[in-house]
């Protein structure tokens, strides 16, 4: 079975702060694996050095499909297959979701017509055929928002996604669509990285892993057991049979900011 994603003693830091420590993780194609982490583990940062954001400083070693990833720039990683769920709640009046597919689908070379198909096909099997000619995310509830970025990411075929927080924000139904959803994206040419601190989607979604992230690095890894583990005991109890201590400061928390430059609001 080859790999999707491989990533090896990966550990990163940013303004002095280690955040990754020795994070390794296997995703062979074809399949979904979960990573549970509570709020502080460093999900989010993985997602990011990962897909190539500026400011960390890395080292250790990721690649996709066998080609080295941390060396490239951010857009070579897209190209390559790198996909992270767009996470841009905002909506966008005036940009019809068909148009805007149509663009990120040129950018990543996929040519027009295969694209239209693409978005036909997936339209329908995600159910979003409603939404194509109106506003990109306008006046979606949050589980539309979510079932979008799938179907996003399922015309764009990318041979790794990445899935941060995908279940963050939504009621228990919502929850419910997301992760038939995810199970929806399965493909022998796709692995499945969804990350969360919930444990509650796991109740929808069976994945062929499941790993536990505390301070940077995956401390447990397992199938059905382990997400029963965190739905009756949570991460305490993860902690608690591995004797971890739940000593480290989880920093300052991030300030709300701009998707796209990241710039806090406040700032
Ligand atoms: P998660 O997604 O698991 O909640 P993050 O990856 O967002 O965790 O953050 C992991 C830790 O790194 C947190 O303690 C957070 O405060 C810290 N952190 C994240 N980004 C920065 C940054 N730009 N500067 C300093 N600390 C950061
Ligand atoms: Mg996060």
């Amino acid at each position: 079975m080859s790999v999707a994603l491989r990533v090896n003693e990966l550990s990163a830091g940013i303004d002095g702060k280690q955040i990754l420590d020795g994070f390794s993780l296997e995703v062979p194609f074809g399949q979904v694996h979960a990573i549970m982490g509570p709020n502080g583990s460093g999900k989010s940062t993985l997602c990011h050095v990962l897909t190539g954001k500026s400011g960390y400083s890395v080292s250790g070693h990721a690649s996709l499909n066998g080609t080295d990833l941390l060396s490239l720039d951010v857009d070579e990683r897209a190209r390559l297959g790198l996909l992270q769920s767009f996470q841009y709640p905002t909506e966008v009046p005036g940009v019809r979701l068909r148009e805007f597919m149509l663009e990120a689908a040129d950018e990543r070379g996929i040519g027009d017509e295969v694209a239209r198909s693409r978005i036909e096909v997936e339209g329908k099997r995600f159910g979003m055929e409603r939404f194509l000619d109106r506003s990109l995310n306008d006046d979606l509830s949050g589980g539309e928002k979510k079932r979008s970025e799938i179907f996003q990411m399922a015309v764009l075929k990318p041979k790794v996604a990445l899935l941060d927080e995908i279940d963050s924000g939504l009621d228990i139904d919502a929850v419910k669509q997301v992760a038939e959803a995810v199970e929806e994206m399965r493909s022998p040419d796709l692995g499945v990285v969804m990350i969360t601190h919930y444990s509650r989607i796991l109740r929808h979604l069976s994945p062929d892993k499941i790993h536990v992230m505390i301070d940077g690095k995956i401390v447990d890894s397992g199938g059905a057991e382990l997400a029963e583990e965190l739905e009756s005991g949570g991460y305490d109890s993860v902690r608690q049979r591995l004797g971890i201590e739940k000593s480290r400061d989880t920093g300052p928390k991030q300030r709300p900011a701009d998707f796209f430059t990241n710039t806090p609001f406040d700032a």
